[in-house]
């Protein structure tokens, strides 16, 4: 199909001298030349800047194989404070292309005014290129791609021609970034053009009623070939597709800008995340793509996941209840599964009641927050689990973190918060780490100060005590901590979240704790599997016996190895600091058969990248006295510890 190009400049005579009023160029079919020539037409005769007394319209024919059709620059903005904001933006701009003397750069602004064309500047030597300094240089033949049956538009849409432009311009021979600034005394925004970097709009690049302004295309390459340059943009005919229509719809594009930098930046980094798919239950041996691996890194600490009493109490829950709860407890009501279980984990933990949440996560979230008010201080163990640090921001209560289980340093931070009223809070079991917080004396100072004390016990409830009640078991004490946090989805092999404290506390929770009142509760299934798997850990102690043995048997055998480690729970860091050898160890132990997970920033801190083993009842001995062999001989190859 032939195409016209059509342009119209317009003018008036004024004092004698010709005064440029509007100009405007477009690549058409046919069918749109009668509308778009009136639009044209209509825009002169009716401009702000006057009536035109010279009208020129031409309109060429062009063969569809002389268009090259180009992509649009990517679109950002810079929002200037000030005039000098903006330049300073633009001088970065340039800095960034190896330009060194960007400043001086600007100052040929103060040339271009008088300009009918833009500047062709060497932008290294600030030699004027362009064979006409007085007319300058015209980058012409250039419209946006439409589609096929678009309306013509009689308002110029300054921000779609400045894009269409400088996208030309940047595709020239050698020119390395076009700056733009108009010079319409009420129209400070400007733009910096690059084809790496884009197109930044600078939104004040000059004091407002400034008449200054014009355009300097930047060209880098032999001087022999700025003719062929010149030719590019005076007459190659080009098509810009994907021209955004306003800034708002540029930004929409432009929003995700920044998250494809974060994840290019993780990737960069090691720290970019992705995921498995297993084929079998969490059990000690999983498959991967038909691959059989020992699995040493889920949570299913006592193998009851894929128990036959626990699957069947869900089973049957399902039959008889449905799939799902229907709503919040506080407007749908409870099942009686919500009941029995909270009147089991309450009398499990030894308190008068207890809350479900939806996670653990939700459950911290919720607890923390509502007792965080304003009036009170929060002091937060530094290891805390990433739930606890959240539910801390979003209480009110001002937080205090103190050193990992350091009880000096916890006493004289309250000390010197002298706080009227807050909360103690710590995991019980340390989620990377596997050590044990100093629940007697956080209790003590808990009541020395006044304060509430919180444990989360995650990874304590069927691990740690001799029939895995927990950190107060395990302590031996009498009395237990304000509140008991916990977790369904580890050792009680389903999901969900619990608080179990003073009836007071509960009462509180269930009209406070907002991810209580505005979550759908937990379905039937993880209801009853987690009952379940409460009654077989209180009837059958001794899987907790089991996992205790599994634990100190792959430890044993990883020392034996000159691999240092050590833990009082199931979880096992086997440290190794550098997050991308971390990652490469990891994929080693997965083609050898293991799966165990690197952990890394920022579930710890960098440089303490470490594989993170959790042990499970059901592991045989063997099984993990091989794998530690195994792990050992990789991490001696990849550390060149032979
Ligand atoms: N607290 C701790 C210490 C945890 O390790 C976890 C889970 N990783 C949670 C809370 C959150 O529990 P859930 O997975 O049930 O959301």
């Amino acid at each position: 199909m032939v195409l016209y190009s059509m342009k119209m400049r317009a003018s008036r005579q004024e004092n004698g001298q010709n005064q440029h009023i509007s100009g405007a160029e477009k690549i058409l079919a046919e069918k749109e030349l009668g509308e778009n020539a009136a639009a044209l037409l209509s825009r002169a005769l009716h401009h702000a800047k006057g009536r035109a007394d010279f009208i020129n319209l031409k309109i060429e024919a062009t063969e569809p194989d002389e268009i090259t059709y180009i992509d649009a620059l990517p679109v950002s903005t810079f929002h200037a404070a000030t005039p000098e904001d903006g330049q300073q933006a633009i001088c970065k701009f340039l800095n960034k292309l190896g330009i060194q003397n960007a400043a001086a750069i600007m100052h040929e602004f103060k040339n271009t005014y008088a300009m009918r064309g833009a500047m062709l500047l060497d932008a290294d030597t600030l030699e004027r290129l362009e064979p006409d300094q007085e007319r300058g240089l015209r980058a012409t033949y250039m419209d946006a791609a439409h589609t096929p049956n678009r309306q013509a538009d009689d308002c110029k849409n300054h921000f779609q021609e400045a894009i269409v432009l400088a996208s030309k311009v940047v595709h020239a021979p050698h020119i390395i970034a076009e700056i733009c600034m108009s010079d319409d005394p009420d129209y400070v925004t400007g733009y910096v053009a690059a084809p790496s970097i884009g197109y930044m709009r600078i939104t004040r690049l000059k004091a407002m009623g400034c008449p200054d302004g014009g355009r300097i295309f930047l060209y880098r390459g032999p001087h022999e070939d700025v003719p062929a340059c010149i030719s590019y943009l005076e007459n190659k005919k080009v098509l810009v597709r994907n021209v955004p229509s306003t800034p708002q719809a540029a930004w929409t594009a432009d929003s995700w800008e920044p998250l494809k930098k974060n994840l290019e930046q993780r990737q960069r980094a090691k720290l970019y995340r992705k995921m498995k798919t297993i084929d079998t239950p969490q059990c000690a041996h999983i498959a991967v793509k038909g691959q059989d691996l020992l699995m040493l890194a889920s949570n299913n600490y006592l193998g009851l996941i894929d128990e036959a009493r626990v699957k069947a109490a869900a089973i049957s829950a399902v039959t008889s209840y449905g799939t799902g709860s229907g709503g919040s407890r506080l407007t749908t009501g409870n099942l009686f599964l919500h009941e029995s279980l909270e009147t089991h984990l309450a009398a499990f933990k030894k308190k008068q009641a207890a809350l479900l949440f939806n996670t653990g996560y939700m459950a911290n979230l919720g607890i923390i927050s509502a007792l965080g008010t304003k009036h009170s201080v929060i002091f937060s163990d530094e290891l805390n689990h990433a739930s606890i640090i959240d539910g801390c921001r979003l209480s009110q209560a001002r937080i205090i973190v103190y050193r990992h289980n350091d009880m000096a340093d916890l006493e004289a931070r309250i000390r010197s918060a002298a706080p009227s009223s807050g909360l103690i809070v710590s995991d019980a079991v340390f989620s990377m780490d596997g050590d044990i917080a100093n629940l007697p004396q956080i209790m003590k100072l808990a009541k020395k100060y006044h304060l509430l004390s919180m444990m989360d016990e995650a990874h304590a409830t069927g691990v740690i005590g001799r029939t895995g009640h927990g950190i107060v078991e395990y302590y031996g004490l009498e009395e237990s901590p304000d509140i008991l946090m916990g977790t369904l989805s580890k050792a009680l092999a389903s999901e969900g979240g619990f608080a179990c404290g003073s009836q007071l506390l509960i009462n509180y929770l269930r009209n406070t704790a907002r991810s209580f009142i505005f979550s759908t509760s937990l379905a039937p299934a993880s209801l009853a599997a987690a009952e379940m798997a409460l009654s077989v850990l209180a009837a059958e102690p001794e899987c907790v016996v089991r996992l205790r043995n599994n634990t100190r048997c792959f430890c044993r055998t990883l020392n034996e190895e000159g691999i240092s480690v050590k833990t009082d729970s199931a979880i096992i860091p086997i440290l190794i600091g550098d997050e991308g050898r971390a990652m490469d160890i990891a994929q080693r132990l997965f083609e050898e058969g293991i799966f165990l997970t690197a952990i890394r920033y920022p579930t710890v801190k960098k440089g303490s990248a470490r594989l993170r083993a959790a042990i499970m009842a059901t592991h045989t001995e063997s099984d993990l006295i091989a794998a530690a062999h195994k792990i050992a001989a990789i991490i001696k190859e990849r550390t060149g510890d032979k």
